[in-house]
């Protein structure tokens, strides 16, 4: 391989001095990791499969997978795609490499469990390479462990073209005077780190020992900073234009806390299992306003334990991935967990459920849940339809008022239909319910239409339910003062609005 950069080197009259030759390297791309790009549906289920699982597609002739690989020189690379396939017959795949295409001939390995290789050779260009593997077969592809590239230097690319941000464009962050609503203000109400002079943090160790313990500390929060924040009491924090805070194991803990502000944060995390984003434990008047909130798994924030009296304005939440494991706001942690019976009273406002959450928007167990003025989007692609927005699940309250449920029309995702027997994309849920879960439904609108049921779900492990976009019962009645706007133009307000700058 190093042949082909000395060749053209030799070829234009360039002395071959001025660039030596690179030498071969290799870089395995897995799903859930960089490099490897959405929609991915990754399981575990058969042994034998590195990384953390592979990737197994509906059987479908629209099923597909797609790599981004950056090339320093561009030139031939070989690719070796890792695959097994227990059907009878080949799930072969047609894979497009910057306009030309490959035939990937993905045969019978004898079992899921046995893994073979096929190897491939492809000219990759210099600088972003973008590669698509198509079914070839009603069948969708045989499972995919992992795309192994090698040649001069190739990398793991970017998945999706981010706009570069505009360096000229003035941040409006007028919000940050807007004062909190909902079940935040309630009990003792949330001020944060009230009048404290902030302090700007530029390091996550300077950010960490000034979140901790319970002294008033008014931070701001400026750059690009790793690591996983745990947040104590009395606490406001704030993004500066920009700021982000990135963690492969959990970014965002306030557990055993209270009084807690946070505002225009970036958060990233990752899709690996367990490794959810934002954990509100034992936490009581937290605030989380404005902040965009990429990835985690299985949820993007989960509240739990005693939690109490939270508000959730504003806020952008989004996966990189799709897939049974990339769902959106669990309220609520497990049936048996009765410390939360009574508390995770949460108000939810003004959020854009932005895409690739398969569900939960939100989950409620036990709560007395507001949410009102949201615009939850499902994937309008064969291959990541959402399963639902709300689940009304045992002892849960929830008054759903005013928001925008978009796309949750026609089938589910294949996944959630062949294992859940749920066929169609549904707003609410009732699957995993009692006798005792109200959710009330107060103009909300679907757009363009939704199912309105109630369908009948065979949800697994022997739970059944029904679906649709209907309500049951009568919910609480908010003790705090709010303003549900109308849903005409609201979700451009939304789009406009909510996340962080
Ligand atoms: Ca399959
Ligand atoms: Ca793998």
């Amino acid at each position: 391989m190093v042949a082909w950069l000395a060749a053209c080197n030799g070829n234009d009259g360039e002395s071959a001095t001025t660039s030596a030759p690179v030498p071969d390297s290799t870089v395995t791309l897995q799903e859930l990791e960089a490099g490897t790009c959405n929609p991915v549906m990754f399981e575990r289920q058969n042994p034998g499969f590195t990384g953390p699982g592979y990737i197994n597609t509906p059987n479908t002739i629209v099923a597909r997978a797609s790599w981004s690989i950056d090339s320093p020189l561009g030139g031939p690379h070989v690719l070796a795609l890792r695959f097994a396939n227990g059907g009878a017959t080949a799930r072969s795949g047609e894979l497009s490499v910057n306009e030309r295409t490959v035939q990937v001939p993905l045969p019978p390995t004898g079992d899921w469990a046995n893994w073979d290789t096929v190897s491939l050779d492809v000219v990759l260009a210099p600088g972003r390479n973008s590669l698509e593997l198509r079914a070839s077969t009603g069948d969708g592809l045989a499972n995919i462990d992992s795309l192994t590239v090698t040649g001069p230097g190739p990398l793991p690319g970017a998945c999706g073209e981010e706009a570069p941000a505009d360096p000229s464009a003035t941040v409006d962050v007028r919000f940050l005077s807007d004062e909190p609503a909902g079940w935040v203000t309630q009990g003792n109400g949330v001020s944060g780190g009230g009048d404290q002079a902030p302090v700007v943090v530029t390091r996550m160790d300077e950010l960490q020992k000034l979140a901790s313990g319970s002294e008033p500390a008014v931070i701001h929060v400026s750059g690009e900073l790793n690591g996983t924040l745990t947040v104590g009491s009395n606490k406001t924090i704030i993004g500066l234009p920009g700021a982000r805070i990135r963690s492969d194991a959990g970014v965002l803990q306030v557990s055993d806390a209270r009084n807690v502000i946070i505002r225009n944060l970036e958060l990233v995390g990752v899709n690996a299992r367990g490794q959810v984003n934002t954990v509100l434990h034992n936490a009581e008047n937290v605030w989380l306003d404005h902040n965009t909130f990429i990835d985690g798994s299985p949820d993007i924030l989960l509240l739990s334990g005693t939690t109490d009296l939270v508000t959730i304005s504003w806020n952008v939440f989004r996966h990189s991935y799709f897939g049974h494991e990339h769902m959106g706001v669990n309220i609520g942690a497990a049936d048996d967990d009765l410390e939360s019976r009574g508390r995770l009273r949460t108000t939810l406002h003004h959020n854009f459920y932005a895409g690739l959450v398969n569900e939960r928007m939100p989950r409620v167990r036990f709560g007395k849940v507001h949410t009102f003025n949201n615009l939850c989007l499902a994937g309008t692609d064969e291959l990541t339809r959402s399963y639902y927005a709300v689940r009304a699940g045992v002892d849960a309250n929830v008054r759903s008022e005013r928001n925008i449920y978009r796309d949750f029309h026609g089938p589910s995702w294949w996944w959630t239909s062949e294992k859940l027997g749920a066929e169609n994309a549904t707003v609410f849920n009732y699957a995993r319910s009692n006798d005792n879960a109200v959710l009330e439904s107060i103009e909300d609108v679907c757009v363009p239409d939704c199912v309105r049921g109630p369908v009948d779900i065979a949800e697994h492990e022997g739970v059944t339910g029904k679906a649709g976009f209907y309500g049951t019962g009568s919910a609480f009645e908010p003790p705090y003062a709010y303003s549900a706007e109308p849903t005409d133009g609201l979700e451009a307000r939304i789009r406009e609005g909510a996340g962080a700058r």
